[in-house]
C-alpha cells in the first residue's frame, strides 16, 4: 500500500526538496540494511502538530517485523560478522563518520523535527542537532578506550583478568519529545560498546530516526547493526520487549510503560535501563535577581512547550519575593509568541498531538476546579494561521498546594505551578515529596546554601543558577520512579557492556 502524500501547502516554500523527497517515499522499516515494507501492510498517519495536517505515513511494524529485525541484529552480532571482527578504532571511525554526515544533512533533520515533532526551527537548529552531533562525537572516542583489568587474587598460581564485551542485541524504545536526540542518546553508546540495535521511535515521530538509519548505512555501518522499527508501542514495542533474541532494553518514556517493560523483561532476566518521567522542583531564593530567576524559570518550563522530562514544572519561590517573581514570570508567559516552528518569531510551538492537547488542557481545567488561580495563559490558543494546530498558551498557576493533582502529576506541557516557601529544610522536604526524582533547580547567590540544598535533594541532576543543560559527558537519569541507569557519560557505556572474568592456571 502506498498512501498518497498530502504535504501541506502552507509551508511548501519553507521546506527543502530533500525533505519533500523523503516525505514522499513509501513507508518503510530499516531491517538488515534494507528499507522494507512492513509485513502488516498497515501504516500510521504522521501529523504536523503545528497544522494538524497529515504530512506522510509510517509503516506499522507487527510482531513478525520485530522478529525479522531481531534476527537481522543477531546475525550482525555473530562472532564472525564484520561488526564483531571490526577493530575498536574502526568502530569509532564509523560513529565519527555518522556525526559528519548528520552535520552535512542538518537542515533536513531540522525540517523533519519541526514538521514531525512541532519544534521551533531555532530550537532544532540550536539544541537538537548540535547536541545529537556532539553526542556521536563523544562516543566515537570510546570504543578504543574500553579496557578490562588484571586482578590480584589470593589463589596461588593463577592469573585473573576481566574483559569487557558488548551486551548483545539491544532494543531501544524512545519518546517523541526529542525524537532524534533521544534516539542518539541511546544508539551512540550502544554502537560504541559494539552492540547491535533495534530502535523503535515513538509512533508520533518516526521520521528522523528512519532518516538517521539511512545515514548510518551510508557511513559504512554494516547491515543489521542498526535496525529501525516504526510502529505502535503496544505492538512493535512489546514484541521487542518479549523477544528472546533481545538481550537488553533501553527505554525512555512514561513511568507506567517503564513499569510494564521492567515486569515483562524480568521473566527473561533481560537487562533494562529506564529513563522515566519527572515533576522537577525549581527553587528560587529571595537573594536571586528576580528578573534572572523569572527568565530561568520560564525557559525551564516553556522550552519545547514543556515537553521535557526534566522540565522545571514545580516552581517554589521564597515568600517575600513570590509576587514579584511570579509577576515577572507571568509577563514573560503572556508575551511569548505562540506559533508554528517554521514561522520566524514563534517562541513556543504546539504540543505533540490532539491527545496531548486535550490532556494538558484537562490538567489546567482540573487545577482551576481545585481552586488554583491563573496567573498567565490557561487556554488553547489556535494560531490564527494554523487553526488546527495543537497550541497551548504558556500557563502559570498559583494558589496551589502540594496535594493537588497539577502539583503531583507530570503534565508534560507548558504549565508551571508556583508556590511560596520559607526555609531550606522545609523546601528540601517538599521538593522531595514526589514519586519522581529526575532533576531540580536552585537559584541563589549563596553558593554554600545552594550546595547544602543540592545534597538534600533526591534528584539525578541538580542545576544551580542554571537549568536544563545536558552534555554527552555528564550522566543523566533518575532517582526513585524517574527510573534507573544513566544516559550519557561513561556510566551509560557501562550499561551496554558485560564483564567476563577469565581465570588461567599458571601452575608449572
Ligand atoms: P510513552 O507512552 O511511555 O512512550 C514512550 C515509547 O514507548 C514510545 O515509543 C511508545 O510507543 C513506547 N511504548 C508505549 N507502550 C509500550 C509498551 N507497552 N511496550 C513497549 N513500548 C511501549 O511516553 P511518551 O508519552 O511518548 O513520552 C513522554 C514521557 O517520557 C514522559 O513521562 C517523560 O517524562 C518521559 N521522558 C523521559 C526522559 C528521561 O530521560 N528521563 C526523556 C524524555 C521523556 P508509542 O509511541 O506507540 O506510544
Ligand atoms: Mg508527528
Amino acid at each position: 500500500m502506498t498512501p498518497e502524500t498530502a504535504f501541506p501547502t502552507t509551508f511548501d516554500a519553507d521546506v527543502s526538496a530533500a525533505t519533500k523527497a523523503f516525505l514522499a517515499a513509501p513507508p518503510r522499516l530499516l531491517i538488515g540494511g534494507r528499507m522494507v515494507p512492513a509485513n502488516s501492510g498497515r501504516t500510521i498517519e504522521v501529523v504536523d502538530p503545528g497544522t494538524g495536517q497529515v504530512i506522510t505515513h509510517s509503516a506499522a511494524a507487527d510482531a513478525s517485523d520485530a522478529d525479522a529485525a531481531v534476527r537481522a541484529a543477531r546475525r550482525a552480532f555473530d562472532p564472525s560478522s564484520p561488526w564483531r571482527r571490526m577493530s575498536a578504532l574502526d568502530r569509532g571511525r564509523i560513529i565519527e563518520r555518522i556525526a559528519r554526515l548528520l552535520e552535512t544533512h542538518a537542515e533536513e533533520f531540522i525540517e523533519l523535527e519541526v514538521l514531525d515533532a512541532g519544534k521551533l526551527r531555532s530550537a532544532a537548529a540550536e539544541v537538537d542537532l548540535p547536541l545529537s552531533i556532539k553526542h556521536l562525537e563523544y562516543f566515537a572516542g570510546w570504543p578504543s578506550k574500553i579496557e578490562g583489568n588484571t586482578i590480584p587474587v589470593s589463589v596461588p598460581d593463577t592469573m585473573v583478568r576481566t574483559e569487557r564485551e558488548p551486551v548483545g542485541v539491544v532494543a531501544q524504545i524512545v519518546p517523541w519529545n526529542y525524537p532524534l536526540l533521544m534516539a542518539i542518546w541511546k544508539m551512540a553508546p550502544a554502537l560504541a560498546a559494539g552492540c547491535t540495535i533495534i530502535l523503535k521511535p515513538a509512533e508520533n515521530t518516526p521520521l528522523s530516526a528512519l532518516r538517521f538509519g539511512q545515514l548510518a548505512l551510508e557511513a559504512g555501518l554494516p547491515d543489521g547493526v542498526l535496525n529501525i522499527l516504526t510502529g505502535y508501542g503496544a505492538e512493535a514495542g512489546e514484541a521487542l520487549v518479549d523477544h528472546p533474541g533481545v538481550d537488553k532494553i533501553a527505554f525512555t518514556g512514561s513511568t507506567v510503560v517503564g513499569q510494564r517493560i521492567a515486569q515483562r523483561a524480568a521473566t527473561q532476566i533481560k537487562r533494562v535501563t529506564l529513563e522515566l518521567g519527572g515533576k522537577s522542583p525549581n527553587i528560587i531564593f529571595a537573594d536571586s535577581p528576580a528578573q534572572e530567576a523569572a527568565t530561568g524559570a520560564a525557559s525551564a518550563i516553556f522550552f519545547n512547550a514543556g515537553q521535557a522530562c526534566a522540565a522545571g514544572s514545580r516552581l517554589y519561590i521564597e515568600s517575600r519575593v513570590f509576587d514579584d517573581v511570579v509577576g515577572k514570570l507571568s509577563d514573560i508567559a503572556s508575551t511569548m509568541t505562540v506559533g508554528h516552528g517554521l514561522v520566524s518569531g514563534s517562541e513556543i510551538g504546539p504540543v505533540i498531538s490532539a491527545r496531548q492537547h486535550e490532556r494538558v488542557r484537562g490538567y489546567i481545567d482540573g487545577a482551576l476546579a481545585d481552586g488554583a488561580t491563573l496567573s498567565a495563559g490557561g487556554s488553547a490558543l489556535p494560531d490564527a494561521t494554523n487553526p488546527n494546530g495543537y497550541y497551548i498558551r504558556p500557563t502559570v498557576l498559583t494558589n496551589v498546594n502540594d496535594s493537588m493533582t497539577a502539583v503531583r502529576e507530570e503534565i508534560f506541557g507548558p504549565v508551571v505551578v508556583a508556590q511560596p516557601f520559607d526555609d531550606l529544610e522545609e523546601i528540601a522536604r517538599r521538593a522531595n515529596d514526589s514519586p519522581y526524582g529526575l532533576a531540580a533547580g536552585i537559584w541563589t547567590k549563596d553558593i554554600s546554601r545552594a550546595n547544602r540544598l543540592a545534597r538534600l535533594l533526591q534528584a539525578g541532576t541538580v542545576y544551580i543558577n542554571m537549568y536544563g543543560a545536558t552534555d554527552a559527558a555528564a550522566p543523566f537519569g533518575g532517582y526513585k520512579r524517574s527510573g534507573y541507569g544513566r544516559d550519557m557519560g561513561h556510566a551509560n557505556l557501562e550499561s551496554y557492556l558485560e564483564t567476563k572474568t577469565v581465570w588461567t592456571s599458571l601452575a608449572p
